[in-house]
């Protein structure tokens, strides 16, 4: 049997021999479906002649740049896309521990509310905020990319292309986490059941790391003999996990599991944080007003809630209905309440925001950011202005951790976090939008408020919540 240990300096001169089968006749007739001036052309020649990376997981900000178009027009190209089968949306988990894609999937249907990273040997909370990457990868009908059989792959290709996720920077070392395992690479191999490869490296004060799960620390005053580590995976992680002096060692990696085993160990100093690129989270695409237009029958799977952090809720009430129903007849009545609606959906979607359902008279909307909500709320009150029949608004607009669920095969929101947001929505008087300290604090709610002078905070006990709220009322002119 032999092992190649892959070092980085010979991957340069790798020779890729790259077959692309594109079903044109497929992709043209679906592209004939999506209207012109969508970037449609720059999806085209991606699909025709990019290389399969470029299709696999696409990142619509990325794509948006490239293609010259607004974020937003990206973003409704993939989905329309999607929606006609040219590319799939995939969701993928991603571990804010070790920027590993712990596993990734093609419905929403398919997230549970905890997800496993082997990397880190920990059980992660699924959250749509924060955890979870959308990306765009082409329908195999119409291209099949070597990334739809991992096992096969190029070592580098599945670790720097396929496992780990592309949207994280190195804090401070201003390159991609990608890159940066690329050039900290200690071993990278992969093993044969019972399988065995040798590295000789020079460590420095650090961690040695590695996918599967394998930790060295390194600390110490450095020594220049070589000593020999040897790594065991017995299926699950490496063992032992040693701390050893800065210097030469000799490290073996063997592989007892009876699976081959694609081996990545690479070095990082104890402390590395991580930012990222402009990215489509989980959250933002179910507050995509085209999510649910074009998809709409993606939902969570019913019985199962996915934590998503800091969304916005605004409820808001049609105060004075009743009496118009009394005046001018259920069906007058019916006809006003659908074109308030209406004019109030346009104005929650200009704001980046998504109407999640209508309940009578009532509205909830869904936003990831405060300002986006507060913003969509102050013009909320003009649509009224001009009615013959004296109705007004009630607002209110809470932020926070919550839960996203499926009520009647619909994405909607659980949680004390909801309650709270519907409950604020109750001390608003005709006119009022009240907002909870949650939201008034944020920065660019703020700098929105200074129209509105010094804002007193009121204290109310709200239904069913334990603790006091404070409350903001805004009385837009
Ligand atoms: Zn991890």
């Amino acid at each position: 049997m032999r092992v190649v240990v892959h070092v980085l300096a010979r991957w340069s001169g790798a020779i890729f021999v790259l077959v692309r089968e594109v079903n044109n006749v497929l992709l043209e007739t679906k592209l004939a479906q999506l209207p012109a001036g969508l970037a449609s052309r720059q999806l085209r020649d991606r699909v025709n002649h990019a290389d399969d990376r470029m299709l696999f997981r696409i990142n619509p900000y990325a794509f948006a740049e490239e293609a010259g178009v607004p974020a937003d027009r990206a973003i409704e190209l993939l989905l329309r896309a999607s929606a006609l089968g040219l590319v799939r949306v995939e969701w993928s988990l991603v571990c804010r521990g070790c920027g590993e894609c712990a596993a990734s999937h093609f419905k929403l249907s398919e997230l549970a509310s905890t997800f496993h990273c082997a990397a880190c040997a920990t059980d992660r909370m699924t959250n749509l905020h924060k955890q979870v990457e959308v990306g765009f990868t082409v329908h195999p009908e119409i291209r099949a990319l070597r990334y739809a059989h991992p096992e096969s792959l190029e070592l580098e290709d599945f670790f720097f292309g396929y496992k780990f996720s592309s949207n994280i920077l190195v804090r401070g070392e201003g390159v991609r986490l990608v890159d940066y395992l690329r050039t900290h690479t200690q071993i990278l191999t992969r093993l044969a059941p019972g399988g065995r490869a040798t590295a000789d490296v020079v460590l420095e004060e650090g961690w040695v790391v590695g996918s599967p799960r394998a930790k060295l620390t390194v600390i110490g005053a450095r020594v220049s003999d070589t000593r020999e580590v040897e790594l065991v995976f017995d299926g699950r992680a490496f063992e032992p996990r040693p701390t050893i002096a800065p210097g030469p060692v000799r490290i073996s990696v063997r592989n007892d599991s009876a699976n081959p085993l694609p081996v990545l160990l690479y070095f990082t100093p104890i402390v590395t944080y991580f930012d990222y690129v402009p990215l489509l989270s989980g959250q933002r695409l179910l507050n995509t007003d085209d999510f649910r237009r074009y998809l709409g029958t993606e939902v969570v799977r019913p019985g199962t809630g996915i934590p998503t952090r800091d969304n916005t809720l605004l409820f808001s009430d049609l105060s004075g209905s009743t009496a118009i129903y009394d005046r001018i007849g259920d069906a007058a009545a019916f006809e006003l309440v659908s074109a308030h609606f209406e004019s109030l959906a346009r104005m929650v979607t200009r704001h980046s925001g998504v109407v999640v359902k209508t309940i009578g008279d009532a509205l909830m909307a869904s936003f990831s950011h405060p300002a986006d909500a507060v913003r969509a709320a102050l013009e909320m009150g003009d649509a009224l202005v001009g009615l013959t029949e004296p109705l007004s608004l009630k607002i209110g607009i809470h932020r926070g951790d919550c839960l996203v669920v499926n009520i009647r095969d619909s994405v909607d929101y659980f949680g004390q976090m909801v309650n709270v947001a519907a409950r604020v929505q109750s001390c608003a008087r005709a006119g009022d939008v009240c907002l909870t300290a949650a939201v008034h604090d944020d920065p660019e709610v703020l700098e929105l408020l200074k129209p509105f002078g010094d804002i007193p905070a009121e204290r109310h006990l709200l239904r069913g919540i334990g603790d006091e709220q404070v409350v903001y009322r805004l009385r837009p002119a």
